[in-house]
């Protein structure tokens, strides 16, 4: 695919920079020519030594997936005179919504790494001990001052706070300074509760709480503000002052794949606060006082630094809809419910997810993201009282409990894998004993609340009647729970009558499916709108139906505006999305018949995803 157009201007280095942030978002290469020279488009040196100037033609180039969008996204940028609306930074939604604010900087360079002057190993000792103490008070107070529902997560951490000194302690006396020790002892961060109790010390060691003195001058910035910091702790979430309206944080010290799950995340979630994940780079090139707009409506969030007043305005508009959207939500469930026979469910992943009002239940509990921050298996009353929490917040509505879905690229800490092929059910029956504890969690669970068994990554029906055994030891009342076959295999789709008669329902999970069928990353739902994922679907269905199975869809690509259609279309019953998703989910199908649906499933199934249409 091949553009040109006229420059409007000559390619300095703010356009520049803006041509190769663009092309470094695409998927394919693009390559620029000007006058016999040719650069680049992802490298701003080659880009700014074709020395382009106003009123040459440019020529842009691109082959392979996504070249036409890639060439267009340049064009329109090159011929809306380098607007940098056009060009949003993007990141990791970890809290969905739309903020617009000025940007308060929380930045913490090289302060830890600092190497203060060295003092005898008592001195150290004696800095530490004191370091802790402020710290534990400190903890105290925030935690005094919060809600019941925020003070509970932020338990964990008086312990955390006094292993972390202990052990920290012992290093001085054998001659490390207290922050090399604390540094060292927090190093492997598998809870965002360490980071908040390492921060704490390091204030308490005489860093002083450069935070607390910026948020304290908040005000001056106006009413609506947004944070960005290179340090997202609990506690920093849980000290913002109101005019706080959303979050960017830099990821480098974010436990990997723990955005959505971390601590700070949850308190974010609770104050709708949005929040968006992103790059440091990102971070590094907001100026104080900036106005931002940060979207985590989407995946990939966006987020744009001094953009243009019709963006902003855009994203009020689409703010204000959000709000009016969420208010009367159970009706538009029930209207839609009535008019295409999809039943509207949450996937959930934490005791402090909200289930808004009208949905049919929980279609998706990803157990293992509750317990995800643990080093040991959790026990069984602790399972109990989770699926409890999750079932209350869902006001007695059914909950799906999925059974552990770890090992592979999902790594829980205290299930080791033992073979890199070892996911979902595979991993659980290598561990029966794990397995056991779950199921018998479960069936205590389902004596006070509704509850059914969701199975992960099931090859064969063969799995599903393993975990019926084990239910069957555990007595009748475990023995008659309901039990569901994920299916996102391409395995469990190719056995999916047999799987679907062993079970008494079925879900697709798509992230995975897609993502093993293409033989690419999870990172983008709408990748099961390739055609070939799409016959799966299909078959699966058609399959499940046979057998007088339900099927509902709990991957992403539920929540796709496009994708939503796609799966009513396909004949799904029920489609699982996120809490913060929903009423997005509904409002694309509000007045799209069931025909409608079929339709542009026939079309997308032939075609693969339509050009323009928007995700
Ligand atoms: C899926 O794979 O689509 C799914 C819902 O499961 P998870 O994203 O938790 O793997
Ligand atoms: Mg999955």
């Amino acid at each position: 695919m091949k553009g040109t157009v006229l420059l409007p201007q000559a390619l300095h280095a703010r356009p520049a920079n803006l041509v190769v942030r663009l092309a470094s978002q695409q998927p394919s290469p693009i390559r620029l020519h000007v006058g016999g020279r040719s650069a680049d488009a992802r490298k701003i040196l080659e880009v700014l030594a074709l020395g382009a100037q106003k009123g040459d033609v440019l020529e842009i180039a691109s082959e392979g997936a996504g070249s036409d969008e890639a060439v267009s996204a340049i064009a329109e940028l090159v011929s809306r005179n380098f607007d940098a609306d056009l060009v949003p930074d993007r990141g990791s939604p970890a809290v969905e919504g739309i903020a617009i604010g000025a940007a308060l900087l929380l930045r913490h360079d090289g302060l830890e790494a600092e190497a203060p002057p060295a003092r005898g190993p008592e001195e150290e000792h004696a800095r530490l001990v004191r370091a802790q103490a402020r710290a534990a008070e400190e903890l105290r107070v925030l935690m005094e001052g919060l809600a019941p529902e925020e003070r509970v997560l932020f338990e964990p951490e008086e312990a955390i706070l006094r292993e972390v000194a202990a052990a920290a302690a012992e290093r001085t006396l054998a001659g490390e300074t207290s922050e090399q020790a604390v540094l060292a002892t927090t190093q492997d961060a598998r809870t965002d509760l360490l980071l908040d109790a390492r921060a704490r010390l390091m204030d308490g060691l005489g860093h002083g709480d450069a935070d607390g003195q910026a948020l304290a001058q908040a005000g001056e910035l106006g009413n609506e503000i947004v944070v960005v910091t290179d340090r997202l702790t609990p506690s920093l979430v849980a000290r913002l002052p109101r005019q706080v309206v959303g979050i960017v944080a830099a990821e480098d010290d974010l436990p990997a794949g723990a955005a959505r799950t971390s601590h700070a995340a949850i308190l974010a979630r609770g104050r709708e606060l949005p929040l968006a994940i992103v790059g440091r780079h990102v971070a590094d090139a907001i100026d104080a006082g900036d106005l931002v707009v940060v979207d985590t409506t989407h995946d990939p969030a966006r987020v744009w630094c001094s953009p243009g007043e019709t963006l902003v305005a855009d994203a009020r508009a689409r703010r204000r809809r959000r709000s009016a959207n969420s208010v009367g939500l159970a009706p538009a469930i029930a209207a839609a419910f009535a008019r295409l026979g999809t039943a509207f469910l949450v996937n959930v992943g934490s005791v402090h997810d909200r289930v808004p009002e009208g949905v049919a239940g929980v279609g998706l509990l990803r157990t293992e993201l509750l317990f995800a921050g643990r080093a040991s298996a959790p026990a069984e009353a602790d399972q109990v009282a989770a699926i409890l929490a999750v079932a209350r917040a869902a006001r007695g509505a059914e909950v799906t409990v999925r059974l552990w879905d770890a090992g592979g690229d999902k790594p829980l800490p205290w299930l080791p894998s033992c073979h890199a092929s070892e996911r979902g059910v595979a991993l659980l029956l290598a561990h029966p004993e794990v397995l056991r504890a779950q199921l018998a969690a479960v069936a205590r669970a389902a004596q006070r609340a509704k509850v059914r068994v969701l199975v992960p990554m099931v090859r064969s029906a063969a799995d599903i009647d393993a975990v019926r055994r084990c239910l069957e030891s555990l007595g009748p009342s475990a023995a008659g729970l309901r039990v569901g076959a994920m299916i996102e295999t391409p395995g469990a789709v190719e056995d999916a009558a047999s799987v679907a008669r062993a079970s008494d329902f079925v879900s697709i999970g798509t992230n995975d499916l897609a993502s093993l069928v293409l033989g690419t990353g999870r990172a983008d739902a709408t990748q099961a709108l390739d055609g070939r994922v799409l016959r799966l679907i299909r078959r699966v269905v058609e399959l499940s139906h046979a057998q007088g199975r339900g099927v509902t869809v709990c991957g992403e690509v539920a929540a796709d505006p496009l994708g939503a259609r796609v799966m009513v279309g396909l004949g799904v019953d029920g489609l699982s999305v996120a809490p913060s998703r929903l009423h997005g989910t509904v409002f694309v199908l509000e007045g799209v018949s069931i025909e409608d649906c079929r339709a542009v499933a026939v079309s997308v199934e032939a075609r693969g995803r339509p050009e323009g249409s928007s995700s």
